[in-house]
């Protein structure tokens, strides 16, 4: 069994939190060491190296609070709309343990290890599953009077691509991410880019291209006809490669080519019977189904086709200098590359001519806030509720994830993600308005309970509303 205390750079960013909060370890209901803090009143305390909690005014008991004027407010935190969805997220993680004891740990693929020789992958260490269980045993978040936003300033996270808890907070930071890249790539046509960056940016050929001309943005998705379980590892180096070579051609063909980020998205079809939801596109389905099932002489009712397949796809943004659109004789809007073009070389590179779907798009980038295209590429690699619908189904996506790059950039956005990645994008971040009022600290014990609530001075509240993620480690709103 893995050590209680795991080593101290293994524990990523959020240990460092419990060692600068000089936490006193305090003893769990077990009577082993817990990693759980607990801040005694007026001990000097700090959550990152830029925000420094000094004294301040600590709620006298658990769920409830004080407010300026002294009354007493009844107000239970762990029953708030944003925090019942964090807690949702940590019952999946959970369950994901329960799932990976089965399926993909040592003992659960029930091979005896001899000798320490280890048995070709992928499977889970006991080691890893015990961290995600541990994710968010203990976590810290500032939140405003009405609790609408939880930032998180501190906590235990496990860093797990496949924990439900983390993966959605690499969801909002990767959206916010793309969305600085965006704002970033457009500005190389207004900014001094040598003064701004440095050398190597301002030489390279597609920010030379930018520069002159300026960037657009067009995103599209790229997708095959649903696999079995057994395919899907394969499927997906397929997808690699066949994107690999279509990006070679776009560089050759594509004058007005000057970048990409492309993310791998796989779902799971666990619908048995053909639902009206279904049928019409509507609910969680985001197209109908029923020009392709009333071509299969199915109606709703039915047993679903595409029952247990897997669905790997594409979203790709691509940056191209604005002649990649131009109007035609009627006024309307074309790209250089349609949507049937696309279509043919992806059929081709793939080597499929069953493929049917691609979409292609024009992207709206509205400054600093996003955009469909950054929401939709910023998302889920696989949803919790799709790899959780079962243990066998969670064996699969985790086999045919694990070890696989699931977002590559090209062209430009490999010089954005370099500059992002040197903090060169910093003043790219939106601003968070928030004016937030409390720390509160949760523990895990079956369910959240609400450790410690403390009221932030404004001076407090503004260095948390200014953290840049970096530097608060995992702060974005949940
Ligand atoms: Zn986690």
């Amino acid at each position: 069994m893995p050590k209680t205390n795991a080593k101290h750079d293994d524990c990523q960013v959020f240990t460092n939190v419990a060692t600068e909060l000089s936490v006193k370890p305090r003893k769990s209901g077990q009577g082993r060491k817990s990693k759980i803090p607990h801040i005694a009143q007026g001990e000097l305390t700090e959550c990152s190296q830029n925000v420094i909690f000094p004294q301040v005014t600590v709620a006298p008991a658990l769920n409830h609070s004080v407010n300026s004027t002294g009354n007493e407010l009844q107000i239970d935190s762990t029953k708030t709309p944003k925090f019942v969805k964090f807690s949702e997220k940590k019952e999946s993680s959970l369950k994901l343990c329960a799932f990976a004891e089965k399926t993909i740990t040592l003992a659960g693929l029930d091979i005896a290890v001899e000798d320490g020789e280890i048995p070709i992958g992928p499977y889970m260490k006991d080691r890893t599953l015990k961290r995600i269980r541990d994710c968010s045993k203990w976590v810290i978040f500032a939140t405003p009077e009405n609790f609408e936003k939880l930032r998180k300033i501190g906590g235990f996270v496990c860093n797990n691509a496949f924990c439900p808890i983390c993966a959605a907070y690499q969801s909002r930071r990767d959206g916010l991410k793309y969305c600085i890249m965006l704002d970033g790539a457009q500005d190389l046509i207004y900014v001094n880019v040598l003064e701004l960056y440095d050398l190597d940016t301002a030489v390279n050929d597609y920010v030379l291209k930018a520069m002159k001309h300026g960037v657009e943005y067009v995103m599209f998705e790229l997708t095959t006809p649903n696999v079995k379980g057994d395919k899907l590892k394969d499927e997906e180096k397929k997808y690699a490669k066949a994107f690999h070579n279509l990006c070679r051609w776009f560089e050759r063909e594509v004058p007005e080519y000057l970048g990409f980020i492309r993310k791998l998205e796989v779902t799971y079809n666990k619908q048995k019977i053909i639902t009206q939801d279904m049928w019409d596109g509507t609910g969680k389905y985001n197209s109908p189904w029923k020009y392709k099932f009333s071509r299969m002489g199915l109606k709703v009712g039915d047993r679903n086709p595409y029952y247990d397949t897997y669905h790997p796809h594409y979203h790709v943004i691509m940056a191209v200098t604005p002649d990649f659109f131009y109007t035609d004789d009627e006024g309307k809007e074309c790209k250089k590359i349609t949507r049937e073009l696309l279509l043919e070389k992806w059929r081709y590179y793939m080597g499929n001519p069953n493929i049917t779907q691609v979409h292609i798009q024009k992207v709206y980038n509205k400054r600093g806030e996003g955009n469909s295209a950054t929401a939709e590429i910023g998302k889920y690699v696989a949803k919790d509720s799709d790899y959780l619908h079962s243990p066998k189904v969670f064996k699969t996506f985790y086999e045919s994830l694990k070890g696989t790059r699931r977002v590559t950039f090209g062209g430009i956005f490999k010089v954005m993600n370099t500059l992002f990645k040197e903090r060169k994008l910093d003043m790219y971040y939106p601003i968070d308005e928030t004016v937030y009022k409390w720390k509160i600290s949760y523990v895990w014990e079956g369910k959240y309970i609400e450790n410690y609530r403390v009221l932030l001075t404004s001076e407090q509240a503004a260095d948390i509303a200014g953290m840049k993620y970096s530097e608060a480690n995992d702060t974005d709103d949940f």
